[in-house]
């Protein structure tokens, strides 16, 4: 009988490798993690500042759609590790979490700091080595995994290895999409790039940006082709981002990029109903100025009453017409930010190069996870959640077939 421990490599330190580390090393095998960043999941650090939504507490029929076209295989996936089991996961080590009146699940803390410390003392507790500033170079003729090591190539020989590098947006904290090309190169099939989460452009007045930009504008509803979402968005001094935004992105993204004119509608009175705001609106404006008017009698922000005036300096005098407007107020947005802003990345590897353990059909013995497969979701712990379950199967399929 072969007594020597099977041996993993997992590239990448983020929520999706250090899953897959955990399901090795509980298996009995020697995993070594490799990131080219000088500390893990720098990412996931960021997402503690935002509270750390690590996923959602609805019923698992309208969570599951929330992936859209990768809905289907996600599903198989997330089954496996879904969200209770992550919650459940997260109590265990020392946070407890709670579902915020939205329905989205948050440790208590707020924080990913101190989750991510017990975690990384769990899986050295397991003997997972962690190794930083190991960036993947590629794959040699046999298939062995390159990894620059302090500047020194050396070709890593482990039984197994998976591959979880992320997206590509946030470039600076670990994430910059370079395996792209590395995978492209043994033949996987992987699709372009594009933000997701993230914020468009607005030809906006070079005095609307002095005075509003960074102010947030809430509530309201924005609107695009038939779907609407309520929410918060924030003014930049680009254009416009935020929650409510991101929730419309992929919708937006693509229509830009398919080269049509693409107008957002703002309703910046959600609560009220067109007849009730244009009976507050023809009150007598008296002496005071037409912002002030509008600010008394409609309730609305500065920056929603510059909205109105940057759609139309010409504001319609009839109180019905103005009442529409600021129930529909048409934004044209003319370009899509950056991917290294946007939270997250579309795109990746085609699920259909990947088995239903994440193996890689062109790369046996090579899995792969996380954001770095093409399936996107919008903010409220889709994200996490996706990672967390994808690591999970990638790091049990691995287990399973060494161990076999
Ligand atoms: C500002 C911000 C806030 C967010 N908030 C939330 C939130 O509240 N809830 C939520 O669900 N999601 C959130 N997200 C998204 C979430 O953080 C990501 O979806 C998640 O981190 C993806 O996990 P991952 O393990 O697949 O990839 P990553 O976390 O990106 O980890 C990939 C790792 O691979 C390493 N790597 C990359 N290339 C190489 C290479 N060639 N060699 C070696 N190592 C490499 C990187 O250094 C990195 O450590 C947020 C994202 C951002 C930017």
């Amino acid at each position: 009988m072969n007594t020597q421990k099977k041996s993993a490599v997992v590239i990448g330190a983020g929520p999706a490798g250090l899953m897959a580390a955990e399901e090795l090393a509980k298996a009995g095998i020697a995993v070594t993690v490799y990131d080219r960043m000088p500390s893990p999941a720098r990412k996931f650090l960021m997402a503690g500042r935002g509270g750390l939504n690590l996923t959602h507490s609805e019923p698992l029929d309208s969570f599951l759609p929330r992936y859209g076209a990768a809905s289907g295989r996600l599903a198989a996936l997330i089954a496996q590790f879904p969200p209770e089991r992550l919650q459940a996961w997260s109590a265990e080590l020392g946070e407890p979490t709670f579902a915020g009146s939205s329905g989205r699940v948050f440790p208590k803390s707020f924080k990913a700091s101190p989750l991510l410390r017990a975690w990384l003392r769990r899986l050295d507790g397991l003997g997972v080595r962690l190794q930083t500033r190991c960036a993947l170079q590629g794959f040699d003729a046999q298939g062995a995994i390159i990894v620059d090591q302090h500047g020194a190539r050396i070709g890593e020989r482990a039984d197994v290895c998976v591959l979880a590098l992320g997206g590509a947006s946030w470039p600076r904290l670990g994430s910059n999409g370079g395996w792209a090309e590395l995978l492209r190169a043994q033949g996987v099939v992987v699709h372009p790039f594009r933000p997701a989460n993230c914020g468009f452009d607005v030809n906006w007045s070079p005095l609307f940006i002095d005075r509003f930009a960074g102010s947030p504008v809430k509530p309201l509803r924005l609107a695009f082709e038939g779907e609407s979402v309520r929410g918060e968005a924030m003014v930049t001094c680009h254009g416009l981002e935020g929650g409510a935004v991101y929730a419309l992105s992929a919708r937006l993204r693509d229509a830009l990029a398919a080269g049509g004119l693409v107008t957002l509608h703002l309703d910046l009175r959600p609560d009220v109903d067109v007849d009730a705001l244009a009976l507050k609106l023809a009150r007598p404006r008296d002496k005071q100025s037409m912002s002030s008017f509008l600010r008394k009698a409609a309730g609305l922000s500065p920056v929603a009453c510059a909205l109105l005036r940057e759609a139309d300096p010409q504001l319609p005098a009839e109180p019905q017409d103005l009442a529409i407007l600021i129930k529909a107020l048409p934004l044209q947005l003319v370009g899509t930010r950056p991917i290294e802003r946007a939270i997250s990345t579309a795109g990746g590897i085609a699920l259909d190069e990947l088995d239903d353990g994440l193996m890689l059909r062109k790369l046996p013995q090579v899995h792969a996870c996380g954001e770095m497969l093409d399936w996107e979701a919008p903010t409220g712990g889709y994200l996490l959640q996706g990672a967390f379950a994808t690591g999970f199967v990638a790091g049990q399929a691995a287990a399973r077939t060494l161990l076999a």
